[in-house]
């Protein structure tokens, strides 16, 4: 007995030896370093990411920087001692990463920047992002398509300027884009930036911090509008939004007949998508993360074949060492009318989600 169940166990281990390489068929490790988990976007594109590149034979390391620079440059040098083959990474700053990719460009290892480009190295292989400029383009015409809807007999409408987080590349291609819509009605006196602050020094939201957004809103509440009304707010991303918006119910509008101005936004992040079924945050951008992850893995797939990645734009993103070939997608601009049909009809988010 002790015989044969001795050579099941050995024809057991021989089959186990057999079928061994086929079932190692590791592809090799895959660094994804996501800036932070405060922002659900950045859950969803890490997490989709880890799917697919387990699903397509690699194995992906996936860590998040807690928005500590510090914290990411440690990570990354850790995936590159881990021996990764490529590194996925969405940079906290854009500027920090010269050091770490330039040990990582030594060790033969390719670098993608993700969503945000990492800016000053020439260590970076390709880019994979949204058409950055056209969300800008996209939430300043939703700004000016609610303050016709919002506030028809309002001449000029009063309007505040929110910028992203300066050390983000994308920042300031959003807040140009935004720019290239709203100044012409700037110039023409259809519009004013009633405090007078403009440019990304002035508007600008370090590391896109709600607090400091609902802050410096409180403050243009309290030094600009005192005696007049604000319509409208161009912010860049949700998080802001929902910190501008709750500055403006902090003073009384959404009550009585003072309305609530037209907030922009970014990203569909649930909490933007309840209030503007509310009638609260006017608009949002709604970018699909899954699609961006499934470019990003395709990008992986043909570096490690040795084949060039598929790209759609090779002029617009300059690091400041060499432009670098890019895959841009394109964003949505979503509000109250469209919300359901694009963010349900695509399966982001389920109905209850949004209903609840
Ligand atoms: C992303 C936006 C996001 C912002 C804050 C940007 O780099 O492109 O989608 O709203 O960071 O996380």
């Amino acid at each position: 007995m002790k015989f044969i169940t001795s050579l099941l166990a050995a024809a057991a281990m021989s089959v186990a030896s057999f079928i061994a390489p086929a079932v190692a068929q590791d592809k090799g490790v895959v660094g994804i370093s996501m800036p932070t988990k405060t922002s659900t976007r950045w859950i969803s594109d890490g997490e989709t990411m880890e799917k697919l590149f387990k699903e397509a034979g690699y194995t992906p390391d996936l860590q998040f920087a807690d928005d500590d620079i510090p914290n990411q440059l440690a990570q990354i040098e850790n995936m590159v001692t881990k021996g990764a083959k490529v590194l996925v990474i969405g940079a906290i700053d854009g500027t920090t990463l010269s050091d770490i990719l330039q040990k990582a460009a030594d060790a033969g290892v390719k670098v993608i920047a993700y969503d945000r480009l990492i800016r000053d190295s020439g260590n970076v292989n390709y880019y994979a992002t949204f058409d950055n400029f056209q969300v800008g383009v996209l939430q300043a015409n939703t700004l000016v398509e609610g303050l016709k809807a919002k506030f028809p007999d309002v001449k000029p409408w009063n309007v505040e300027l929110f910028g992203g987080s300066p050390d983000d590349n994308n920042a300031f291609f959003f807040y140009d884009g935004a720019m290239s819509v709203l100044q012409p009605m700037i110039d023409s006196g259809e519009i004013v930036i009633k405090s007078g602050q403009t440019g990304m020094e002035t508007v600008g939201t370090l590391r896109w911090d709600g607090a400091v957004a609902q802050a410096r809103m409180e403050n243009l509440l309290s030094s600009t509008y005192t005696d007049a009304q604000v319509n409208g707010v161009l912010s860049p991303y949700d998080g802001l939004s929902i910190g501008i918006l709750s500055a403006l119910k902090g003073v009384g509008y959404g009550s009585g007949d003072l309305k609530i101005p037209v907030v922009t936004g970014q990203d569909a992040e649930l909490p933007s998508v309840k209030s503007m079924l509310a009638d609260e945050q006017y608009s949002t951008i709604f970018k699909d993360t899954r699609e961006l992850a499934k470019v990003t893995v395709s990008m992986v797939n043909a570096i490690m074949e040795g084949k060039e990645p598929e790209v759609n734009d090779t002029k617009t993103y300059d690091n400041g060492v060499k432009v670098i070939p890019s895959y841009l997608l394109k964003p949505v601009a979503v509000t109250k009318a469209n919300a359901k049909e694009v963010l349900v009809g695509s399966g982001y988010y389920t109905e209850q989600q949004i209903d609840n």
